[in-house]
């Protein structure tokens, strides 16, 4: 079996890196000094923490939190959408 490395940290993944499977794949076009280019970009949990709070408006939808009892993970239109654009 192939390991994954996170490209950030360069660290193999652990079990929970495996299991959240941060990997954005896709060509990088105009506006981009990468234009052309194909990413295949894998990122460690730990580096995606790093992002989030790297940015200075968060990407984190507050509304939506797994862990909320309140949300229902099996019927949450939002929740449907996030799996499926991730
Ligand atoms: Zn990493």
């Amino acid at each position: 079996m192939q390991k994954t490395i996170c490209n950030m940290c360069g660290h193999e993944f652990d079990f929970w890196d495996e299991e959240e499977g941060f990997a954005y794949n896709g060509l990088l076009g105009y506006g981009s000094k990468y234009d052309g280019s194909a990413l295949q970009l894998n990122l460690c949990c730990e580096c995606m923490d790093k992002i989030i709070e790297s940015c200075k408006i968060s990407p984190l939808d507050e509304q939506i939190n797994v862990h909320n009892p309140m949300i229902d993970v099996h019927t949450s239109p939002a929740l449907t959408r996030i799996v499926f654009t991730i």
